[in-house]
């Protein structure tokens, strides 16, 4: 917004100094900023009642409809920008507000049956979200517009363009006959990628051993309830991960640990090989009637990578790039191997990797995590990360008095621009567990910013959703390193809601392409393995006067790299067998061997699985996120790319122009403009691998 800058610097600093030293400020503090600058500052409106979860979710659908109805009834003749693409975005938003809002109730309400209404709304609005792609009658209207190619500009456009893409991508654009065959072959579809899903979770494989058969195995898993039988021997259910995991990283018996991945490697074989099979056939068929060469082509089209092609490369340079640090990986577990079973020459198998490497890091890269709590306090924690984070964003943010929460201890700040006063968004912060929350940590948009119909824009509000340790009766909550992680994580994404400056919702938040919306967020995470961020709120909560020492972080930083090269490996393993599977054409589909492209693969890129397995069978992602999972490795990669241009910079992590950069090409742009651009004009250069290879410690 470019009237932020007109605002007289010294009035709305004397104004913030004043809230800072008084008792809770009050939202009321910020109106004469928020009128000054033409922005709004509102919070949503919370309902009280599991009636009034219904009541406001069903009301904002009816409204939907009717101005929606509205909108299709045009005089063709008279459709303009903002009464066909411009209403249809605020149309929409306002009922993927009333979305956001049960979606944060049905994880967050004390009660019960507030949370059990909440979520079966959710799907309601969720369903009529995605209805709307497939309505010819808006179709027509905004397809008409398109079509009569109005002089508009670059957001305006990208909207235009955008949702004309939505609608292709449902069919709108076929033939009637193609359509409906479509629609059919689509049903057929989600019939298929549900009992994937089924088949998975209805799969148990039991495996019973002797104590003598589990040595090495610790007494936290033989201890478990459930696990010792009636008859003395022990069950290891190979289709639970933290059971198939307690095995493969301690038991001593090789053939044990051979015998459960085996079991792990065939579940759901028997029911899924067939179903997979389909779905790749139906996949190609699908994306070849929408005019696509591949389904990976279809799905990637949304994202950055943009198509098949750029996430096959993009993963296959990894493959090389990684693979000096990969061998040398796995040349120290052979060794290990070597010396452990007395055998000069013994072979590496996939049922080695993790006793190995849990070996390696307690040998070789042991860092007592638990004794490092003792330096994350999580007050001083959060108020270090909001130091930081206010630094190199050019932000302020004040602790006002909330007009309603949902539960007690729920917290409210506004964000503000430092250097004018101007409020940019609020975000709510709800930090320690109780009953029937949400057990996870994440960021929940509560609105999307926008402009109003006034002109004035309305500013984001965004909510935290967290599960810290709670404090004790003698000690404060004492974080982990991995919980400053993820704080640090998550506090990235509220970041990204109150930066946003967009004029549409639809280009705004976390509106932006998959393969890219966590990518700030990973990049932030950086943080707190750098010992000059740490130190400035990092100390014993019992003497503050000590600072972790250099030499603990360095090895915090040695045990992730020790075996970085092979779990990278295996993450692109799964990668390209998924994408294998879906950068086949609709004929070679029919034909494809799916076993030998997923055992060849996992074979070239990691390491072979057990003879006469089929581990894809038990890979939820392929159901659902099916050629998506290059993702996460694209999105880690670029955001290690990004540290680096801190990591270089005067100021290190807490420069502030750098900061600056990210605030203004990155998260203000948001999705207006090609997100490739806006990362490439952060960089200054060209994307980059290797600071990802710098990252997993290729230089070792
Ligand atoms: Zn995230």
């Amino acid at each position: 917004m470019k009237n932020t800058c007109l605002l007289p610097c010294l009035l709305t600093a004397a104004l913030f100094t004043g809230c800072l030293q008084a008792a809770p400020a009050k939202l009321a503090d910020f109106q004469v900023a928020t009128t000054r600058a033409h922005v709004s500052l509102s919070l949503p409106v919370y309902p009280l009642t599991a009636d009034q979860v219904k009541t406001q979710a069903t009301q904002s659908i009816k409204t939907a409809d009717a101005e929606l109805a509205v909108l299709a009834a045009q005089d063709p003749a008279k459709l303009t920008f903002a009464s066909t693409f411009g209403a249809y975005d605020t149309i929409t938003a306002k009922v993927t507000g009333a979305y956001l809002i049960a979606g944060t109730i049905a994880e967050s309400a004390l009660d019960k049956g507030m949370r059990d209404t909440a979520n079966e709304v959710t799907v309601t609005l969720q369903e009529w979200g995605v209805a709307l792609d497939y309505r010819e009658d808006l179709y027509r209207p905004l397809k008409a517009l398109a079509d009569s190619k109005p002089v508009l500009d670059g957001e305006q456009q990208r909207l235009v363009d955008e949702q004309m893409r939505t609608f292709r991508r449902a069919g709108l654009a076929l033939p009637a006959a193609e359509r409906a065959e479509v629609e059919r072959l689509r049903k057929d579809l989600a019939g298929l990628t549900t009992q994937f899903a089924v088949n998975i979770n209805e799969v148990r494989s039991p495996l019973d051993f002797t104590a003598a058969e589990l040595a090495g195995v610790p007494p936290s898993f033989l201890d478990s309830p459930g696990v010792k039988q009636a008859d003395g021997r022990y069950r290891v259910m190979a289709n639970i991960t933290w059971h198939y995991q307690a095995i493969m990283e301690n038991a001593d018996n090789a053939d044990v640990r051979r015998r459960v991945i085996t079991a792990r490697f065939q579940l759901a074989r028997e029911t899924n090989t067939a179903v997979l099979s389909k779905l790749v056939v139906l996949r190609a068929d699908i994306a070849h009637r929408l005019g696509y060469a591949t389904w990976a082509d279809y799905q990637i089209e949304t994202r950055m990578a943009k198509n098949g092609a750029a996430a096959v490369k993009f993963e296959e340079d990894l493959v090389s790039g990684l693979q000096p640090k990969f061998e040398g990986e796995m040349a120290t577990l052979r060794a290990l191997k070597a010396a452990q079973t007395g055998q000069a020459d013994a072979k590496l198998e996939i049922a080695d990797i993790a006793y190995y490497t849990n070996k390696l890091k307690k040998e070789k890269y042991s860092v007592d995590v638990e004794a490092l709590r003792v330096y994350f306090p999580y007050q001083a924690t959060l108020e270090g990360m909001f130091a930081i984070y206010q630094k190199i964003f050019g932000l302020k943010f004040t602790a006002v008095e909330p007009p309603y929460v949902w539960a007690p201890g729920v917290q409210l700040y506004v964000v503000a621009d430092s250097a004018t006063g101007v409020p940019m968004g609020a975000f709510y912060l709800d930090m320690f567990p109780r009953d029937g929350k949400f057990n996870h940590f994440a960021c929940f948009d509560q609105k999307l910013g926008g402009l109003l119909a006034d002109g004035s824009y309305d500013l984001p509000v965004a909510a935290l959703l967290c599960n810290f340790p709670v404090p004790s009766a003698d000690k404060p909550s004492l974080l982990k390193h991995a919980d400053v992680e993820i704080l640090f994580h998550e506090f990235g994404h509220v970041m990204h809601a109150m930066l946003s400056r967009s004029r549409f919702a639809a280009q705004g938040g976390f509106n932006v392409p998959l393969d890219f919306v966590e990518a700030p967020s990973q990049m932030l995470e950086n943080w707190v393995w750098d010992k000059a961020v740490l130190d400035t709120f990092a100390a014993d909560y019992r003497d503050p006067s000590k600072k972790i020492p250099a030499e603990t972080i360095a090895a915090l930083v040695k045990a992730r790299q020790a075996i970085e090269g092979y779990n990278t490996r295996r993450q692109l393993s799964i990668g390209l067998l998924d994408l294998s599977l879906h950068t086949l054409s609709a004929d070679g589909a029919w034909t494809a061997d799916v076993v030998k492209i997923v055992n060849d693969t996992t074979a070239r890129v990691a390491i072979a699985s057990p003879p006469d397995t089929f581990w894809a069978a038990f890979i939820g992602h392929l159901a659902g996120y099916d050629a998506g999972y290059y993702g996460y490795l694209w999105a880690k990669v670029m955001s290690i790319d990004m540290a680096s241009e801190f990591r270089k910079a005067p100021g290190g992590f807490l420069d502030e122009k750098v900061g600056r950069r990210l605030r203004d090409e990155v998260y203000g742009v948001g999705n207006t403009r090609d997100v490739a651009v806006s990362v490439e004009k952060f960089l200054g250069r060209p994307r980059s691998q290797q600071p990802f290879l710098d990252y997993v410690g290729i230089k070792q």
